[in-house]
């Protein structure tokens, strides 16, 4: 039996080689990117531009436009929907509508599971079952019903994306490209914990915003809430920001989950802004997410009032991020793949 191939996650540069290994011209495959990623085909049948024996030799050879499978989808009451889905490998993954008013917004993973380990996030306790392709990363855009709509992709669901660095490069190529999917680099924005080889050449091509995991700004609280500052310092991190400022249209964030009675002191208002000092950048607080893979609880209203107070009084620009999804464990942190959908 002939191997099943999907086309997305190739650019147009390697569908052309493709077209050129068929004995076509190389255009061909500015062609065929644009029928996949602009017109999203769902099969070769579909594309009436280009001769038949071409589209007929690519199903010969076991071509076909996408291999992701929808598994289900998870509603919830806030305009979020949680989509499982999985693919040949047998990986599973999930991306999470979200539906705002004018604001629509995909979330979506680049590996099933993840080993940061990350102590308040229910993806990091189930571990890691493998890095993602470019195609089964670029399908969730394609796949999701919604995605037509969304002017918003943001890089994380399950996963760290540095993780899987090359695949992430491609997909945002195919993200931003104008035979891609042609959404502009403002309004893509990649989340990660700040690995550090990785972000000098990320930032070097700044291809979308960018979102560091700061959670802690004292290293020691941040290595036992999240372990990558134990080969991948904050500090260096920061030091790598200030050497590659990212430029407008993209802008820098940095999220802090907001653990009650662990990262909400006066203490932690003042370390943020003096560790941040000289970056420009906003501050997303998101209340933690309760799950029961983690034992933290979720700040009460008056908690983060005082914190952010302080935060003001120390000039950090912030934003509460209140996370859609938590109904259905779509939210931030609570992504558990198979695992959580079948408990
Ligand atoms: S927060 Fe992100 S990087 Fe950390 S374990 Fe969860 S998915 Fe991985």
């Amino acid at each position: 039996m002939i191997e099943k191939k999907p086309l997305t996650g190739l650019t147009s540069k390697e569908l052309s080689a493709l077209a050129t290994v068929l004995g076509a011209p190389g255009e061909y495959g500015y062609v065929i990117a644009k029928w996949i990623y602009r017109k999203r085909a769902k099969s070769l049948s579909e594309i009436n531009d280009l001769p038949k024996r071409i589209l007929k030799e690519l199903e010969q050879e076991g071509y076909e436009i996408s291999n992701a499978i929808g598994i289900d989808s998870f509603p919830g009451t806030d305009g979020s929907t949680r989509y499982l889905l999985t693919n040949p490998n047998g990986q599973y993954y999930e991306s999470v509508f979200m539906d705002n008013g004018k604001r629509k917004t995909l979330c979506v993973s680049s590996q099933s599971g993840c080993r940061m380990g990350c102590r308040f996030c229910m993806t990091g306790s189930i571990g890691f079952m493998g890095n993602l392709d470019t195609s089964s990363i670029v399908d969730q855009v394609l796949v999701v019903p919604e995605s037509k709509s969304i002017n918003r992709l943001v890089i994380m669901g399950m996963g760290e994306p540095f993780d899987n660095y090359d695949a992430i490069e491609k997909a945002l190529e195919i993200f931003t490209a104008n035979w891609g999917l042609a959404l502009g680099k403002a309004n893509i924005t990649l989340s990660t914990v700040g690995i550090a080889n990785k972000l000098e050449p990320f930032l070097s091509k700044q291809p979308c915003n960018l979102a560091i995991s700061l959670h802690s700004p004292f290293p020691e609280e941040r290595a036992m809430l999240m372990p990558v500052e134990n080969s991948s310092p904050i500090e260096r991190v920061i030091d790598i920001l200030k050497r590659y400022p990212l430029k407008k249209p993209v802008r820098l964030s940095f999220e802090y989950v907001a653990l009650s009675g662990i990262n909400t002191s006066e203490e932690h208002a003042k370390a943020i802004a003096a560790l941040l000092k000289g970056l420009k950048y906003h501050l997303n607080i998101i209340p933690w997410n309760e799950h029961p893979a983690a034992q933290f609880n979720k700040p009460e209203k008056e908690e983060l009032y005082r914190f952010t107070s302080w935060l003001n009084q120390n000039g950090v620009l912030w934003t509460i991020r209140h996370s859609k999804g938590n109904e259905t464990g779509a939210a931030c942190g609570q992504m558990a793949g198979k695992w959580q959908s079948t408990s």
